[in-house]
């Protein structure tokens, strides 16, 4: 592919990726790289570029540049749209690759990853297809002589910020929409997962978006994150990650009074009624906090099951987790992988450490994996904790980890007591055979999802998005290409002649 690398090999051991401005690849403008890690075995894999608030300007110029001239702003909806389903196209024989880079970068199994990176694929051919069906309106003015309509126009420069549990994806939840809009965009991905975005930007240079259009900074959060959300030239910042650096960066939007939308965690209650099927609950329970080692922030993390069956579910469910195997996220057979960064690994340690603190008891895991499948890497057993009241702030507070809360209650109303009783409102999942309280349920938990028979089903059709402290706005869906789009409204008189200005009518 006659393409700008963004890959190249500096050191005999490790690769070197640089930053993704205007079609090139670039060095950092302090020439500093830092190392980014395998969690699998706690070492080294590759060095990033380091950047800092100078490259940041370089690419939300180039950016701007190409949102204002050359060829991209010149492009019908169809043509960006047709650019978008060749990206598409591209993904698929190219997926595998992406998702082994990014299970290198984050520990997360392979199958997984795997069937993440193919599935991404679904966002460029679901708003390539929409770039071309936005559609203005003609309105029935008022006023005598005059036309009136309305267009939808694109933003301008759109600040993509990425977390590190899914970070192509994550990224595609942003960059399809915001694309088929007309924007052009400049992605900070997360310190420790940058390579997977930055091999796609081959894809993107080979599905023929002209240079500038799709811009990658790497580097730490106060470095790049800040300057980015804080430049004057970015119109929109979309961001996905905890709610402490949300809360900073929309300051910073306040400041320059920018568009924002933002995914923040969860701390999501999945509920277990007594007439619920036990098998698919027990199932639906484990795959929502233990997929994914946890990390991520539809996990439910609060289990609220009936008391009149909590002793036996929770027998149940010990015996399902403690079945999980443990080990290469690589390998097909691995069940629950390692933690993705050291910070994090210390930090889940700390919450176990929490929890046993003020009470609970943990009747699975409790601690470090130490099984010799695990070998070095940053790893924690599968944890489960009863006697957990929704006080503490094993409750409260979000973990990203494996480690699930069982909270008892009594009925319905304690129910929803309980699983509202969050400053979080990402997700919620409720198990029960009963329809009428299925639907009661949906209707009176404050979450942006709620799950019922079911848990962590997300897809490109589907709006996604927080109440209360989960989030500002909404993701995927038709009408979240809207969160790109600003609504313009243009008058033209009919009248042959300007009336007299003194004159009111
Ligand atoms: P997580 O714990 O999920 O990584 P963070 O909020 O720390 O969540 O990180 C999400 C993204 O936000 C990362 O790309 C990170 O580098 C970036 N980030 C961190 N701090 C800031 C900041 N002050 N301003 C902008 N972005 C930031």
């Amino acid at each position: 592919m006659a393409i700008a690398d963004p890959v190249s090999t500096a050191t005999d051991t490790l690769k070197v990726y640089r930053h993704y401005i205007d079609g090139r690849s670039v060095a950092p403008a302090g020439d500093r790289y830092y190392e980014t890690f395998d969690p699998f075995v706690a070492k080294p894999w590759a060095m990033v570029a380091q950047g800092d608030a100078r490259d940041v300007e370089r690419a939300v110029q180039a950016a701007h540049r190409a949102f204002n001239e050359g060829p991209w702003p010149r492009l019908t909806a169809s043509q960006r749209g047709a650019l978008l389903l060749r990206l598409a196209d591209l993904i698929g024989p190219e997926s595998r690759r992406l998702a082994e880079i990014e299970v290198r970068d984050n520990g997360k199994l392979l199958a997984e990853m795997a069937a993440q990176t193919a599935y991404m694929a679904n966002w460029y051919r679901y708003y390539g297809g929409l770039a071309d069906k936005i559609e203005g309106a003609v309105i029935p003015t008022d006023k005598a002589d005059t036309f009136n309509f309305t267009r939808h126009e694109p933003l301008g420069v759109i600040a993509a910020i990425v977390p590190w549990n899914s970070p192509l994806l994550l990224s595609a939840w942003k960059l399809a929409p915001a694309l088929a809009a007309g924007n052009t965009v400049v992605i900070k991905p997360s310190e420790y997962t940058s390579a997977s975005i930055l091999e796609f930007m081959r894809l993107i240079e080979a599905a023929g978006f002209p240079p500038g259009v799709v811009n990658v900074v790497t580097g730490f959060g106060p470095e790049v994150g800040a300057p980015l959300a804080e430049h004057p030239l970015v119109a929109k910042i979309a961001f996905t990650g905890s709610d402490r650096t949300g809360q900073l960066i929309y300051q910073s939007a306040a400041r320059g009074l920018k568009r924002v939308s933002m995914e923040l965690g969860g701390k999501s209650p999945n509920i277990v009624f007594d007439d619920a099927e036990i098998d698919n609950a027990v199932k639906g329970v484990i795959s929502g906090i233990f997929a994914a080692t946890g990390q991520t922030c539809i996990a439910g993390s609060r289990l609220l099951v009936q008391r009149s069956i909590h002793d036996d579910f929770v027998k149940r469910l010990v015996a399902f987790a403690r079945t999980a195997k443990m080990g290469n996220p690589m390998d097909a057979g691995t069940q629950v992988g390692p933690v993705t960064n050291l910070a994090q690994y210390r930090k889940i340690l700390e919450y176990i450490d929490i929890a046993k603190g003020e009470g609970a008891i943990a009747v699975l895991g409790g601690g470090k994996a130490t099984r010799p499948e695990c070998g070095s890497g940053w790893f924690v057993e599968p944890t489960i904790f009863v006697g957990v009241k929704n006080a503490m702030r094993i409750a409260q507070e979000e973990v990203f980890g494996p480690v699930l809360a069982v909270i008892p209650f009594d009925d319905d109303e304690h129910a929803i007591a309980i699983a509202n009783d969050v400053q979080f409102g990402l997700a919620a999942g409720v198990w029960t055979q009963d329809m009428r309280r299925a639907l009661n349920m949906s209707t009176r938990l404050r979450a942006g999802t709620v799950w019922v028979n079911t848990y962590r089903a997300v897809s490109y059709l589907s709006p996604f998005g927080g109440y209360k402290r989960s989030g500002l706005g909404r993701e995927n869906g038709q009408d979240m290409i809207r969160e790109y789009l600003q609504t313009k409204s243009v008058w033209i008189s009919t009248a042959a002649e300007v009336p007299n200005p003194f004159v009111m009518r």
